[in-house]
């Protein structure tokens, strides 16, 4: 008897192991094949950022190797899935389309439409959890409502168990001789095209799922021993640079797990053990902002906090511009944002700084912050970039009513020695320490580079006043 064929889609989950979904599907049938759709409403938007669109494609491209040793293929076609997913089931007669389920409301709202597409043609969908090691309905209060304080959330997600990472199919049925017939007009591109990104000599993270296994025991035979340590200094290599690996999926969740397990197990003093716990509560931040975005949608249109709804921003279009250009004349918001624009990746904790310096210091709409960096971010996610820039504004799920950054304090507690600023802003790598840590720098001493735009003691007071009116007038309203 023929297998029955199936078609499963990867979507941000270009791997073979550690795929639950895949793995699923391979042990109803082996007949298998694998599909990925460059859809250009996405790739074209500018939310696309180069490198993002660069570690995709060099991801799909290894990908398509992996499934020709799994023995069948991946296909690729160009256009709108809604459209290519069904007509492509029913060219090869396929019995159905399996995938891994999103967060994101416009994918779950996409996912809908295409599964009742799928059925009214008589076919099957099967979509389950995959990209987070505890899926969102999965975990909630004891009022059987979903978490909105990471703190709790934290105690609650570590207790869950969670699986083990599971292997990559093996002999898969190819399709039969023909198949290219079958697929008629359908728009087939035989490799994704090459993405005009450079990368740098030693980016941080490489594509495809063989470079984030190899990064992930790299990153666990050394660095996450001392993660409490280094994690806030943004001139060490401290942090693991899996964020691109995990957002693209070329990295499983409970491959990494898996690995903070192992070094748990042979952790050598107890400063080991609280580094690969801290390094755990990151992975359980970023399925705290999944669960948040799945179960709030609305995140992704505003605040949450519905005082942020009514914030009079001033939104000054040159400041808005001096920041995106990284010339605010703020030294440490400067560095980290030329790393963002030159490598596509930015330190955390500079991210937390430029953040704040935007809505605190600028008073500029975050949203316009989080675009940005969407358009730039190698690991661009929606639920975990408006956390973040949610966390930054104090308009999200932050118990802390209002949060603000000193730049040049952070800069003297995170970058004492200005290595980190001088990296990526050589042209001031002879002004003295402090200055560069103070954003005091003699004119003299910068040519070419620009006076701070604004002051933070005046900005700070200013701002802190209008959210005091806007506090009041709330409190007067309720
Ligand atoms: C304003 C702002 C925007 C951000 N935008 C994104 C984004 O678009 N994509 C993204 O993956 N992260 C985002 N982050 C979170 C964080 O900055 C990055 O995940 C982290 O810097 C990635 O580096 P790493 O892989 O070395 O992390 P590690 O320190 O090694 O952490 C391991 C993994 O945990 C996850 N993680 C770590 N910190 C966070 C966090 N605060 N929130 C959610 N997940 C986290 C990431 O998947 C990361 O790879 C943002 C943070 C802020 C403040």
């Amino acid at each position: 008897m023929v297998a029955p064929r199936w078609l499963f889609w990867h979507r941000r989950d270009l791997r073979l192991a550690d795929n639950l979904g895949l793995h699923a599907m391979a042990a109803v049938t082996p007949a298998l094949t694998g599909v990925a759709v460059l859809d250009p409403a996405d790739l074209q938007a500018a939310t696309m950022a180069p490198s993002r669109r660069w570690f995709q494609g060099e991801s799909l491209r290894e990908l398509q190797q992996r499934w020709r040793q799994a023995g069948s293929r991946l296909l690729l076609l160009e256009g709108d899935p809604e459209v290519l997913l069904p007509a492509l089931a029913l060219a090869l007669g396929a019995r159905g389309v399996a995938w891994n389920r999103d967060v994101e409301p416009l994918v779950r709202q996409r996912d809908r439409r295409l599964a009742e597409a799928l059925q009214r043609q008589g076919l099957q969908v099967a979509a389950d959890w995959d990209q987070l090691l505890v899926p969102p309905e999965q975990l909630l209060t004891g009022a059987a409502a979903p978490y909105r304080v990471y703190g709790p959330y934290w105690r609650a997600w570590e207790r869950q168990p969670k699986a083990d990472p599971v292997p990559a199919p093996t002999d898969l049925h190819d399709l039969p001789d023909g198949w290219e017939l079958a697929l008629g007009a359908l728009p087939l591109v035989a490799a994704p095209p090459r993405e005009p990104w450079n990368a740098g000599d030693e980016p941080l993270a490489l594509p495809g799922e063989a470079a984030a296994l190899d990064q992930l025991q790299a990153f666990a035979a050394g660095p996450l021993r001392r993660y409490d340590d280094c994690r806030n200094l943004p001139a060490e290599p401290g942090t693991s640079g899996l964020s691109a690996a995990l957002r693209i999926g070329t990295l499983g969740p409970r491959t990494a797990w898996a690995a903070s397990s192992e070094a748990l197990a042979d952790c050598r003093s107890e400063e080991e053990e609280r580094s690969v716990t801290v390094w755990r509560q990151e992975l359980a931040w970023r399925e705290f902002y999944q669960q948040a975005l799945f179960h709030f949608p609305e995140l992704a249109d505003g605040p949450y906090r519905p005082l942020w709804r009514h914030f009079p921003w001033e939104n000054d279009p040159d400041r808005l511009e001096a920041w995106q250009q990284a010339r605010t004349g703020v030294p440490i918001v400067d560095a980290a944002l030329r790393q963002l624009i030159e490598t596509g990746w930015m330190h955390n904790r500079c991210r937390m700084v430029v953040a704040s310096y935007l809505v605190k210091d600028l008073i500029i709409d975050w949203r316009c912050g989080e675009a940005f960096f969407m358009a730039h971010e190698i690991d661009g996610d929606q639920a975990a970039n408006n956390g973040g820039w949610q966390w930054s504004a104090s308009s999200g799920m932050d118990p802390r009513p209002l949060r603000i950054f000193n730049p040049a304090t952070q800069a003297a507690r995170f970058d004492p020695d200005g290595v980190y600023i001088r990296r990526w802003l050589p042209e001031l790598r002879h002004v003295a320490t402090a200055d560069l840590l103070s954003g005091a720098i003699a004119p003299l001493e910068r040519p070419g580079y620009p006076a701070p735009i604004v002051d933070h003691r005046q900005q700070q007071a200013r701002f802190k006043a209008m959210y005091a009116t806007l506090s009041r007038a709330a409190d007067g309203s309720s």
